[in-house]
């Protein structure tokens, strides 16, 4: 994939890049290992200092990078403008709160005892250099949600994002060293994804965290298998949706339309399948495809627009063939299905009725504006069909009834299970999935001792 601007809304080139070479790759690692040297022995309120300061630039920078990314890869412009403000919140929260997350920890006295020793702590101590191979999709958020933990840890980033957001991915370079990071703290290394294998063995990287497919993540991890490197691997998902006759249909109706459009459909952690109770179901699907038939789909840089095209040409055949698997193999259409004629990368937002297990969209992800409704008889088949996916991200379930929250709760194979709403990250919150979902989790307490070197640290 050539490393390019390409706008999505018409299928223009704007801006193509030259893939850094040997020697750039071989400089920046010098650098950031140097860097690490001294970046690792400066204190958490230097650190704070200068992400509180990145966040500060970034919202001044809102409006120019949010035309940016939607420029890269068609997002709705508010959306744009959204992720760049949540990704200040989420720099603010880690220049806030990683000295506190990353204390000395002390075992309990009896414990320490036993082992014979005076005093014992756990102390959370930087890695090195740590890898970021991220998607297009959020392309600031992604990436964040990496660095801002990252650098607070005393950590170093080397990023290789996507090839089709390479102006969103230099200005991330930028912003941190405006902020007053050095140059080595945080680098954009403008590379396909062939060059990612050799850099990932380097000795002087020393861990790697990635968030894309599954072939993606599959390829990441086996090398950093082979060389016992630590990494986090966020892929994708196929969130369920479970809808029981208690719910408020009406609202669950209009936020199932957000969950699964937010970013025109490409979000992991978009609810993809909806199980619907069989009492609430024609109630629930009726109000469901009114939502979906009146969302604004257009130009992704107009206000009103709540749709936008899909990021890539492939993003959209994908999308497609998958539909058409469904409706080949019998599946019903009851709003959309098809793209709209004119230029640029759009599908009309769909729902798709009568899914059946040897369908491909039963076990895919469905990276677009395209719903699958189930209908199940009680809360044991909606468990049933929900769990019956490769992945397991997050979950939302729209009930009162206390007891079936527990047994969703209990039940449900994902990393989050949302009650009466739908799946958003916070910082503060643990993120990440099980099954082919990935492993390890990003964000929170959790997120930022990913990459730390948990020391005990024993006094006799
Ligand atoms: P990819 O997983 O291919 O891209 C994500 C990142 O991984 C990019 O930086 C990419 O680089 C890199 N990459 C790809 N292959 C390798 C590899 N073998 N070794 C190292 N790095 C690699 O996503 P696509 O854009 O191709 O999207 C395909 C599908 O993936 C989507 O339809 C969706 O289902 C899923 N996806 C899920 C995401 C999520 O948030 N869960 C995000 C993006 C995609 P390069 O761009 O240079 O290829």
């Amino acid at each position: 994939m050539p490393i390019a601007t390409v706008n999505p809304a018409n299928g223009e080139t704007l801006k193509t890049y030259e893939a850094m070479g040997e020697e750039e790759i071989e400089r920046r690692l010098q650098l950031a290992e140097a860097t690490f040297r001294t970046y690792r022995t400066t204190t958490f309120d230097e650190r704070a200092r200068l992400l509180h300061k990145a966040a500060d630039l970034l919202e001044e920078d809102q409006q120019d990078i949010a035309r940016v990314m939607t420029t890269e890869m068609g997002k709705p412009i508010r959306q744009a403008r959204a992720e760049a403000a949540k990704c200040a919140k989420a720099m603010r929260w880690y220049a806030d709160h990683a000295e506190e997350l990353l204390a000395d920890e002390e075992p309990a006295e009896a414990d320490v005892k036993d082992s014979g020793a005076a005093r014992v702590r756990v102390r959370y101590r930087p890695l090195g250099p740590v890898l970021a191979v991220m998607p297009w999709n959020f392309p600031l958020w992604q990436v964040v949600r990496f660095a801002a933990p990252a650098l607070m840890a005393g950590n170093v980033g080397l990023l290789k994002h996507a090839s089709n957001v390479p102006q969103t991915a230099l200005y991330l370079e930028d912003l941190f060293h405006r902020a007053g990071f050095t140059e080595g703290c945080f680098q954009t290394l403008l590379i396909g994804s062939a060059a990612v294998d050799d850099i990932l063995r380097d000795e002087r990287v020393r861990a790697a965290t990635l968030t894309g497919s599954e072939p993606a993540g599959r390829a990441v991890a086996s090398t950093a298998g082979d060389m016992v490197k630590k990494t986090v691997l966020e892929l994708g998902g196929s969130d369920p949706f479970v809808v029981m006759p208690s719910a408020d249909i009406d609202r669950a109706a209009k936020v199932a339309v957000t969950a699964r459009v937010q970013n025109t459909g490409q979000s992991c952690i978009a609810a993809k399948r909806f199980i619907v109770h069989t009492d609430v179901y024609d109630a629930f699907a009726e109000r469901f495809a009114e939502g979906m038939r009146a969302l604004k789909v257009g130009d992704p840089l107009s206000d009103e627009t709540e749709v936008g095209p899909l990021s890539s040409e492939q993003g959209l055949r994908d999308l497609e063939e998958l539909v058409d698997d469904a409706v080949r193999g019998g599946a019903e259409v009851l709003c959309g299905g098809e793209r709209p004629d004119g230029p640029g990368w759009y599908f009309r937002p769909t729902i798709l009725a009568g899914i059946t297990r040897e369908m491909r969209i039963h076990r895919e992800e469905a990276f677009g504006p395209v719903a699958t409704l189930y209908r199940a008889a009680d809360l044991d088949e909606a468990v049933l069909i929900a769990n019956d996916s490769p992945f397991g991200l997050s979950s939302n379930v729209w009930t009162r009834d206390e007891a079936e929250v527990d047994r969703f709760v209990r039940d449900l194979e994902a990393g989050g299970v949302y009650v009466n709403g739908m799946t958003a990250s916070h910082p503060a919150f643990p993120f990440g999935g099980v099954k082919r979902s990935g492993y390890g989790r990003e964000l929170s307490g959790h997120g930022i001792r990913e990459f730390c070197n948990i020391t005990t640290v024993w006094h006799g």
